[in-house]
């Protein structure tokens, strides 16, 4: 059976391209009807912190990524967290040691004495040289005697992992085969000198400890393949796993403002920032799926669902895929739109309960709102946005953005104004009458609709651009509508 894994490490905020990673691992797994394995990759006490591994925890549930096995369960209904734990990674450090000493005692590994000045001066000789600069075997094998004198010095060691003189091919799922010759891959550290593993060793050991049969993950990671393929190797021959290596598929980068790679750092990447401006997480997925993947040609919205139905890692695209914010909000506002309206409604409370609010708590109108809802449900990109569309039905008085004003109240404004006035005070109080009512104002000056419409909105709203205008009348009410229009003539 498919056993899968998203291993993230907590540090700092989940970004994009993690999410990407985690939703592709997902999706492969619910599409064999496989293991999701979570593993915490949290053997750097100096940048793993609790916080952001609640942060990570707390990012998938809301995304609705349940995993089947992992530190702790996805939600209450799932009690078993798996066979193979713990699935911490700083919790399995006994493990990691053990298996470093079987490697080393069994030759696939060697402790390495060279000093980082030594690495650097003998790394440039050979840059210099046009030589390969990676680790030149210099401890590679060492007589007792030797290392006898080095211990003697007092130098410590690294453990080094003996690669294998031979060319490793492999078929990736997304790129196909690749080979790596010997002088591409030198022996690399698997343990530090204060004897913390390394992730070069954590990794595969995991891997091949909770049974994982296919690892998707990012094309940054690509160099390490050859090497965990090695290790994994190694460990068969000291009798840790059966031998069958995990097949590998590396997604492609994802490339940000002006086609550079879209970095942990930049602030676009940031999961957080989506889920604050209002993302639906179907949205967001939808989107993500998108960054390397499509279900077909000419199909763009889908659920997550049947993401996971339609998903074949060989239709995965190699080349980098471009972040297009524009296109994530168009599709967001897909899903907005296909809510039910009163689970957009619901959607919408954290922002309009927001202590950030513009208007007191007391103000706010549950009924009202509902009312209004589906006229801003067709209009909105982020649920962040409801609360400028919604503001002049709550706020005692309009918030007044000046330029619009301006651009609204032209000579001639107030005229209009004071024709629509008496044209709204004498019609019925509903949508399409009011429409009428301002429509006979506007002729009254040789005006069309539009042009007519504007003061009277920026009056009622403080706004030039909003929900319909006639409906959202109707709803403030007449007595509203009227104060608001005398007090922009006043
Ligand atoms: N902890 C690693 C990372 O966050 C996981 C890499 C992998 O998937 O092998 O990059």
């Amino acid at each position: 059976p498919v056993r899968v894994r998203f291993c993230p490490s907590p540090t700092g905020n989940p970004h994009v391209g993690l999410i990407r990673t985690a939703l592709f691992n997902w999706a492969f797994a619910r599409h064999h009807g496989g293991a999701l394995v979570l593993r915490i990759e949290d053997t750097d006490a100096a940048r793993d912190s609790e916080e952001s591994y609640q942060q990570l925890l707390d990012s998938l549930r809301w995304l609705g990524l349940d995993w089947d096995e992992g530190p702790e369960p996805f939600d209450a209904g799932r009690t078993a967290p798996g066979a193979h734990g713990p699935y911490r990674q700083s919790q399995r450090m006994e493990i990691y040691s053990d298996i470093a000493t079987r490697l080393r005692e069994a030759g696939h590994a060697y402790r390495c004495y060279c000093t980082t000045e030594e690495l650097d001066q003998r790394r440039e000789a050979a840059r210099a040289a046009g030589r390969p600069s990676g680790y030149d075997g210099a401890c590679r094998d060492l007589t007792d005697e030797q290392r006898a004198t080095y211990e003697a010095e007092g130098r410590s060691h690294v453990l080094r992992f003996r690669m294998p003189d031979e060319t490793i091919t492999f078929t990736d799922l997304v790129r196909g085969e690749l080979t790596f010759t010997p002088d591409n891959v030198p022996d690399y550290g698997i343990v530090r000198a204060n004897g913390a593993p390394l992730y070069t060793l954590v990794n595969p050991v995991d891997d091949a400890l909770m049974g994982i049969t296919h690892v998707l993950r990012g094309e940054d990671l690509l160099s390490s393949t050859p090497r965990q393929i090695a290790l994994y190797r190694a460990l068969a021959d000291i009798g840790v796993v059966d031998g069958a290596v995990p097949e590998f598929g590396h997604l492609p980068y994802v490339m940000g403002e002006g086609n550079k790679k879209l970095s942990k750092r930049d602030p676009q990447s940031s999961l957080n920032l989506y889920r604050e401006r209002g993302f639906l997480p179907s949205g967001l997925l939808n989107y993500l799926s998108l960054l390397g993947w499509s279900i077909a040609e000419d199909r763009d919205i889908f659920t997550l669902r049947e993401m996971a139905d339609a998903f074949e890692i060989d239709a995965v695209n190699g080349n980098p895929a471009r972040f297009d914010l524009k296109k994530a909000e168009a599709i967001n506002a897909v899903h907005l739109r296909e809510l039910p309206v009163d689970e957009f409604a619901a959607a919408c409370e954290p922002w309009l309960r927001a202590p950030y609010a513009p208007w007191k708590p007391e103000e706010f109108d549950t009924e009202a709102f509902a009312a209004l809802a589906p006229l801003a449900q067709t209009r909105l990109t982020v649920l962040s946005d409801i609360t400028d569309n919604v503001d002049f039905l709550f706020l005692p008085e309009p918030a007044v953005d000046e330029k619009s004003w301006e651009k609204a109240m032209k000579p001639g404004a107030a005229e209009l104004l004071t024709t629509a006035r008496a044209h709204v005070a004498e019609s019925a109080w509903e949508a399409e009458a009011l429409k009428n009512a301002v429509l006979a104002a506007g002729e009254a000056h040789g005006l069309k609709l539009g042009k007519a419409q504007a003061p009277v909105r920026v009056a009622v709203t403080g706004r030039t651009v909003g929900l319909p205008l006639f409906e959202s009348l109707e709803i403030l009410g007449r007595d509203r509508t009227l104060a608001r229009i005398d007090a922009a003539l006043a």
